[in-house]
């Protein structure tokens, strides 16, 4: 157990199987905790959550968590120690964390840039990621941080990944998603955003597909930001646009008769 695991989507966040041998298995509560060799499973960190998927094909792998700097692998049996397993991560889930996770990354930096304004946390579910910042965001600003978030997802700038130096990191200028964690790893998006972070992205912001901010709460000098981003975007405008449809058979009037007619008749049932 002396040498840490080897983490192979550092380097290729798109690789999706791989093999590696068991170095620990143990019963605990309903599952087993599993340390391998090397993985590809990213784990949960403080504001992310971790890959799922299976080893050998039938052994599922629940959830991801780092303990000691060793990933452990929650899972539903368990595995030979010794043992050479097959692992795969479920891609569809993984990429869609890779959209959500480096559109995150995007609307921070774009925010950093033009306001001055620190990420004081985020966190993501399986429905938006919600983001804060340490200052006020009104409208205008949040129209201005969407619209340039998708230039920077047009322009298919490359996601670049560094691992500097002690002294290299001193002369750089980056932000950080957890203070906590210690820096080893810099995600760069150009124009945009340099962050250190651990995590999975895609390796174009093209990839993203589409950045939208779905809503925003000021409180107590801070904003609170919900986004949603790529395959997710396009769900929610589907969504969207079946109530709209809707409500336009309904109220038998075009889409942009809808405000004033509902407006209309909740001033009639209240009168
Ligand atoms: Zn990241």
């Amino acid at each position: 157990m002396d040498e840490l695991d080897e983490r192979l989507y550092y380097e290729d966040s798109f690789l999706e199987e791989f093999d590696a041998e068991v170095v620990s298995c143990k019963e605990e509560g309903h599952y087993y905790k599993v340390a391998l060799t090397e993985t590809a499973f990213s784990p949960e960190t403080s504001y992310l959550y971790s890959d799922v998927g299976t080893l050998n094909g039938t052994v599922r792998v629940i959830r991801a968590t780092e303990e000691d700097g060793r990933v452990i692998h929650y899972t539903d049996q368990p595995v030979e120690v010794g043992s050479i397993v097959h692992g795969k991560i479920d891609w569809e889930y993984r990429f869609d964390m890779m959209q959500q996770h480096t559109a995150e990354h995007i609307v921070s930096g774009v925010i950093m840039t033009n306001f001055g304004y620190e990420q004081v946390y985020s966190k993501f579910t399986e429905t938006e990621v919600a983001i804060v910042y340490h200052g006020p965001l009104s409208a205008e600003d949040l129209e201005y941080v969407e619209r340039r978030a998708n230039e920077i997802v047009i322009s298919n700038a490359v996601v670049e990944t560094r691992f500097p130096s002690k002294e290299e990191l001193e002369s750089m200028a980056y932000r950080m998603d957890d203070v906590s964690e210690p820096v080893s790893r810099i995600v760069l998006i150009p124009d945009c955003d340099i962050c250190a972070c651990r995590g999975p992205h895609v390796m174009t912001t093209g990839e993203i597909g589409m950045i939208k901010i779905t809503g925003s709460d000021y409180a107590d000098g801070v904003t609170q930001v919900t986004i949603i981003s790529g395959h997710r975007a396009l769900v929610d405008y589907h969504r969207k646009s079946a109530i709209v449809e809707n409500l336009s058979k309904l109220f038998d009037a075009p889409e942009d008769q809808l405000v004033p007619q509902i407006k209309k008749l909740k001033e009639w049932i209240e009168a």
